[in-house]
């Protein structure tokens, strides 16, 4: 029997600025595609357009179980510099469920190949980041086996982003260079997460585009993290108690 998802951590609400669904409204789509856990992280205050710091200080109020999935509450991180500095404090991460740090390109100036690569190695250093956000992209290109076996050091997540496959993506290069992320988790034992990164309801949980290459490389259902709680509880900040 197929193997089924049951969570997708990556998704924005209309608090990032350029997504366009309520947090209620995410959630009851993950509940109705049969997922039992949703991360939605908005994007962290260096996103034009997006969300406060506010914002991700008072995500308390909210319910973590609604329509019967667990929600995990967190911020897709700008990574800043090439130092791998983010743009939520170190106080601010910690009362968050699960942290992505991404390059995007509002928010961090040109760099070389070496650059981005320091800046992914640096990033992983903070131990309140989980997941490191498309990697794919060549508008921002780096060295992926140092990146890879500096996710291996620090018990970092890579993902895997349908949205960077999709037609409509402005990522560039993500065929060959997922093609060579997930060679290198496989012979390096690195997980990846499969991320739908919704700005919708309709993309919730959506990952047809990565499985081609899933299994164009063969890649080992072991090293999937989307497939028990178990198995993505140890990678992230906090899991909200029942
Ligand atoms: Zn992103
Ligand atoms: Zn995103």
């Amino acid at each position: 029997m197929e193997r089924r998802e049951i969570l997708d951590l990556h998704t924005h609400t209309v608090a990032s600025g350029h997504a366009y669904c309520t947090l209620r409204e995410m959630a009851k789509a993950a509940s109705e595609k049969g997922l039992k856990v949703l991360g939605i992280t908005e994007h962290a205050p260096k996103m034009p357009g997006t969300c406060h710091n506010y914002y991700f200080h008072n995500l308390k109020v909210v319910p973590r179980q609604m329509y019967g999935i667990t929600l995990l509450l967190g911020a897709e991180l700008n990574i800043l510099d090439f130092d791998g500095n983010v743009d939520l404090s170190q106080r601010e991460l910690e009362n968050l469920d699960v942290v992505i740090a991404s390059i995007h390109g509002p928010c961090i100036v040109k760099g070389t190949r070496e650059d981005y690569t320091r800046a992914y190695l640096k990033v992983m250093e903070n131990p309140y980041v989980n997941i490191i956000g498309h990697p794919d992209d060549s508008r921002y290109p780096s060295d992926y086996e140092q990146v890879i076996q500096g996710a291996k050091k620090y018990h970092k997540v890579i993902e895997m982003n349908n949205h960077s496959l999709s037609p409509q993506s402005f990522r560039k290069g993500a065929e060959e260079n997922d093609r060579e992320i997930l060679s290198l988790c496989k012979e390096l034992e690195v997980p990846v997460v499969l991320s739908s990164d919704a700005h919708m309801d309709t993309k919730i949980g959506d990952f047809t585009y990565i499985y081609p290459f899933l299994k164009e490389v063969n890649f080992p259902e072991e090293l999937i993290l989307n497939y028990s709680i178990e198995a993505l509880r140890p990678y992230l900040n906090r899991f909200p108690q029942e």
